[in-house]
């Protein structure tokens, strides 16, 4: 399910909630920059968490005005890359919302730029 290609290196289901009901919702934006960092990068970016739903979100902490409930936002990982590099990429890749934690970096496209370290 969800098992489309919507750009050169990224599938729907990527972004789809991780409680196993295959919702998704995606903004454009967040998947045109997402690709657009991967092809800087040359390698894969793995997406941990991207669409929430509201339960979802709650399960996992996060908090009620998550981007991640509206498309926006995904929390993403390369493989032997130092979250300070990744972030340094999202930062390149236009997005304004950048969170650095020791696993992952959380990218989203606020309106404002916004950084912060968890
Ligand atoms: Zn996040």
């Amino acid at each position: 399910m969800n098992n489309i290609r919507i750009a050169e290196n990224f599938h729907l289901h990527e972004f789809q909630c991780k409680d196993g009901s295959h919702q998704v919702v995606l903004h454009s934006e967040l998947l045109r920059r997402l690709q657009q960092m991967r092809s800087a990068l040359g390698r894969p970016l793995i997406i941990n968490s991207g669409y929430r739903n509201a339960e979802h979100n709650a399960r996992v902490g996060g908090s009620p005005g998550s981007y991640h409930l509206r498309g926006m936002a995904a929390d993403i990982v390369v493989r032997g890359l130092p979250p300070a590099e990744l972030a340094a990429a999202a930062r390149k890749a236009g997005f304004r919302g950048i969170g650095s934690y020791s696993s992952f970096v959380h990218v989203d496209i606020r309106d404002q730029r916004t950084e912060w370290k968890g």
